[in-house]
């Protein structure tokens, strides 16, 4: 079950009923990468089968403007998370003791909640970066709706997530702007099931359609984001290519892979050697912070997701009881979308290239991190 929000789910389906019937509103969603790869279950399908093509028509039949995907801007959270680690792992190299280090992914709110009231002494280590969620927002009611012409006031930003956090997340103030929130509201994978049932759509029917463009567009390194150990093994591919200047041949980092609580991997960048660690399950992350806090640290990154098995075994997905061969079909689900894809690293995105050559420059640019960063509060009173 989802650590934050499990016992409070708020459900959103009627306003999204009645936004979807509004002429005056431009309604558009996000699917992140773990739905995919669970959906099909509450269709009677088995365990890991990956209904990607059909979603996205299924969500077209409900009525959205336009069907984009979560793994656009996960390609885009590794530009700015990629550039912050190798921001900080080029002034430790050169003595700067200011740095602190392990660096902490940042992606999975119910994690930030966690930290943020439990470890409010080290609010400074975690990425700046925001969830690919926040991000795929922020750009749809900026670049995305000014090339478009959309008022802000006429564009509905939904999100179909594995998650109940999600939910929360969106309601963040710092998410919003006058106001006004980035992303409008999310929708869990099952209660997505539900409209689809609702709308007498015959899901396990449909054909595959593709993803609208830009936004639909990403690399296999976005896919894998939504498993445990996919957002360091998204990050390494990127930050790898980045430091060495040189290519990688093997993209599939398979020591980071797998749904041990706790898993560690040794990454050799030209001689320098890459300590990291990824945790799911909030209370191996507790261990591995207390460890940080008394200085019993030997990580250069840590990935760190609040679900086991990270969002495939999300509080919002099809009931799974803690079944691992469940999470391991998910799992798997996504490695193999990630292999068919033609670009498997988030800096080789075109989409991500063109946005940042037109609207943010570069990666931690001021514009960037305005749009695509953010600042944690202590909570713990
Ligand atoms: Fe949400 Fe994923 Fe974090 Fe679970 S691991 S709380 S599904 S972001």
């Amino acid at each position: 079950v989802c650590p934050v929000g499990a016992l409070t789910e708020r459900d959103h389906t009627n306003r999204l009923l009645l936004d979807l019937e509004n002429p005056d509103k431009v309604v558009i969603v996000q699917t992140a990468p773990a739905v995919r790869a669970a959906l099909g279950e509450e269709f009677g399908l088995p365990a890991g089968t990956l209904v990607t093509g059909k979603m996205v028509y299924a969500l077209r039949e409900l009525g959205f403007d336009y069907v984009f995907d979560t793994d656009f801007a996960a390609d885009l959270t590794i530009m700015e998370e990629g550039a912050e680690i190798l921001n900080r792992l080029t002034r430790y190299m050169n003595g700067d003791k200011s740095v602190r280090l392990p660096i902490l992914t940042s992606c999975c709110p119910a994690w930030v909640n966690f930290f943020e009231h439990h470890f409010p002494d080290m609010l400074d280590i975690p990425s700046t970066a925001r969830s690919p969620q926040q991000m795929f927002g922020s750009i749809a009611k900026t670049f995305w709706a000014e090339k478009m012409g959309i008022p802000r006031e006429k564009l509905v930003v939904v999100s179909i997530m594995p998650c109940l956090a999600k939910k929360y997340e969106c309601d963040r103030n710092e998410f919003k702007t006058d106001g006004s929130p980035d992303v409008d509201y999310s929708i869990s994978t099952r209660e997505l099931a539900r409209l689809i049932r609702r709308a007498n759509v015959g899901f396990t029917l449909l054909t595959d359609k593709e993803f609208d463009q830009p936004m639909g567009a990403s690399t296999g390194a976005g896919v894998i984001f939504g498993t445990t150990g996919g957002v360091m093994e998204a990050a390494l591919r990127s930050v790898y290519e980045i430091y060495t200047g040189r290519t990688l041949e093997n993209v599939n980092f398979e020591q980071v892979r797998g749904l041990a609580g706790v898993r560690r991997a040794t990454i050799d960048l030209d001689g320098f050697e890459l300590k990291v660690g990824i945790a799911h399950g909030l209370g191996n992350a507790r261990h591995l912070l207390e460890d940080i806090r008394h200085g019993r640290n030997e990580y250069h990154v840590i990935e760190i997701m609040a679900c086991p098995g990270g969002c495939i075994g999300g509080g919002g997905q099809p009931l799974h009881h803690g079944n691992s061969e469940v999470l391991y079909a998910r799992a798997n689900a996504l490695y193999r979308e990630d292999a068919q894809k033609p670009l498997r690293k988030s800096h080789e995105n075109p989409y991500i290239k063109t946005l940042y050559e037109e609207y943010l420059g570069r990666p931690l640019s001021e514009t960037a991190e305005r749009l695509l960063h953010t600042h944690y509060f202590n909570k713990a009173n």
